[in-house]
């Protein structure tokens, strides 16, 4: 099936794309490996940057849709997708409710800030009772907006569902265009997996666009088994919803999960190097959650040989810069 039989929802116009696909020559000329890529999504928007706004231009559509004056969604403290979803909000004039896992140890940082500068209602949990009881939160602020006669619409997880997805069956398209563009056809796409909703939107996106390219996702928490299990429910939630057919065979959803590192949002000496490298060698700034440990990755896999004949790969530069001042001190400057 080509994406010709296939209708997008409504969408509102929120991220700025296309964003530009840029090649990082001096980075390839060491590596003396592939032609490496970056697929610029941390220009999204200055504030918005990042993946987060190409999914939510989905799930806001269908908010305003269904007639909701409030959205409610969760994350870790530093969410990134939390700090798109209050400024979003603010834009289109929704009103934002977080539900965050920790509590800040000084005054609030990074993205939590930004939260709270675009007056999002923010409550924070202990990481134990926001594991355990997630799902009733949910449904209990939605009862008490409910009760005021107001409606809520809650988003999961990094807006990682069958109506995110669309964010990056979009991206795509794009990409295909990109890759026209430039003449190239790459082998291998590449970016950081949290929440899996990036990884599952590309993967489809690659099969209905009838794409060559092979799309990993290197994960930032968890195991390859629970990506594996994320991405076939997301693309099931999605095919679900719209009536879709597509044959997603398994073996086409691939996670790295050797870089995670000592935890989520714990980023390893390798982490850190990583981010210092690419910020001197080419000007490009990683963050210490997300895209530093994918891009760990896939220098490691160039490194020992793995992409040896892969003439082209795009790494997917998903955002996250404001996770980089809270961790200032791992740094060590
Ligand atoms: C959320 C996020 C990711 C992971 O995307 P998922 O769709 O949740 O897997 C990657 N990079 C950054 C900067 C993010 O904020």
């Amino acid at each position: 099936m080509s994406i010709a039989s296939v209708a997008y929802p409504d969408a509102l116009s929120l991220a700025q794309t296309p964003t530009p696909l840029q090649a990082l020559d001096r980075l390839s000329a060491e590596l003396n490996g592939p032609r490496i890529w970056v697929k610029r999504d941390d220009l999204t928007g200055s504030v918005l940057s990042g993946n987060k706004v190409r999914k939510l231009e989905f799930v806001l559509a269908e908010a305003l849709r269904q007639g909701c004056d409030t959205l409610i969604t969760c994350g870790g403290m530093q969410s990134n997708h939390c700090r798109a979803t209050a400024v979003l909000a603010a834009q289109v004039g929704l009103k934002a409710h977080l539900l965050l896992r920790g509590e800040p140890d000084g005054s609030p940082d990074g993205n939590l800030l930004l939260g709270h500068l675009c007056d999002a209602t923010i409550s924070h949990y202990p990481p134990k009772v926001y594991r355990k009881t997630l799902e009733q939160l949910f449904e209990q602020w939605s009862e008490h907006y409910r009760a005021q006669g107001r409606k809520a619409f809650s988003i999961p997880t990094g807006a990682s569902d069958g109506l995110g997805l669309w964010g990056y069956i979009k991206c795509c398209e794009e990409l295909k265009g990109d890759f026209k563009q430039h003449q190239i056809n790459p082998e291998l796409i590449v970016c950081a997996s949290g929440s899996g909703g990036t990884q599952a939107g590309l993967t489809a996106g690659c099969i209905l666009h009838e794409m060559d390219s092979r799309v990993l996702g290197v994960a930032v928490c968890d195991d390859k088994h629970y990506f594996k299990q994320k991405v076939l429910e997301d693309v099931q939630d999605w095919k679900n919803r719209y009536g879709i057919s597509l044959a997603l065979d398994e073996g086409k959803i691939e996670t790295d999960d050797q870089h995670v590192g000592p935890g989520y949002g714990l980023p390893s000496e390798e982490h850190l190097q990583t981010i210092k490298h690419l910020a001197k060698l080419e000007g490009l700034i990683l963050d210490p959650v997300y895209t530093g440990k994918a891009f760990a990755a896939l220098i490691d896999k160039i490194k020992s040989g793995e992409l040896a004949g892969v003439s082209d790969v795009v790494f997917v530069h998903t955002g996250g810069i404001f996770g980089v001042f809270p961790q200032r001190d791992a740094f060590g400057f």
